[in-house]
């Protein structure tokens, strides 16, 4: 088994994470969302002492996350930080072949991994029951079609398509 690499949310360092792995992982952005004085502190020593490592998603990585959340609907939902943290895993698994974890509270970052079929936890609540996706459903004959499915009318039948959310399992 390889060595855990722990990705981490700014609601970790908010929360006191202590590190446990020698790998533990995240981008810039997220350490500028920790504004409190005392996790901020916490969190530079550990930057300095080198047990949070900061690193960049290779582009390519955040071309492909971009994609995929175009997809799924959940781009609006995500800051620039969380597109690049999650970039950032998709980076440490390909690249590195790592086994990673995620630790975050959001719940919208926790749907997107949970689709990827990334491992993750949060720190202080359980966590989502389900995932939930967009489809778009036909409000004539109610077929459904596939997020990305291009018009706005069935091709059955002919009546309006609209997007709304499902939970998947
Ligand atoms: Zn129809």
């Amino acid at each position: 088994m390889n060595d855990l690499y722990y990705v981490l949310d700014a609601s970790a360092f908010i929360n006191g994470f202590e590190p446990r792995s020698q790998f533990n992982y995240t981008v810039s952005e997220i350490t500028d969302e920790v504004k409190d004085l005392k996790s901020k502190i916490l969190l530079d020593q550990a930057i300095e002492d080198g047990k949070i490592i900061i690193k960049e998603p290779e582009e390519k990585f955040v071309l492909e996350l971009n994609e995929f959340i175009s997809k799924s609907g959940d781009d609006l939902r995500l800051s620039e930080a969380d597109k690049k943290l999650l970039a950032l895993a998709l980076d440490l698994l390909n690249e590195e072949n790592a086994n990673i974890k995620v630790l975050t509270d959001d719940y919208s970052m926790q749907n997107v991994l949970k689709i990827l079929d990334i491992p993750y936890d949060s720190i202080i609540t359980e966590g989502i029951k389900g995932v939930y996706n967009w489809v778009k459903t036909c409000e004539g004959c109610k077929k459904e079609f596939d997020a990305d499915y291009p018009f706005d009318d069935c091709e059955v039948c002919g009546s309006k398509v609209f997007k709304r959310r499902i939970k998947t399992y």
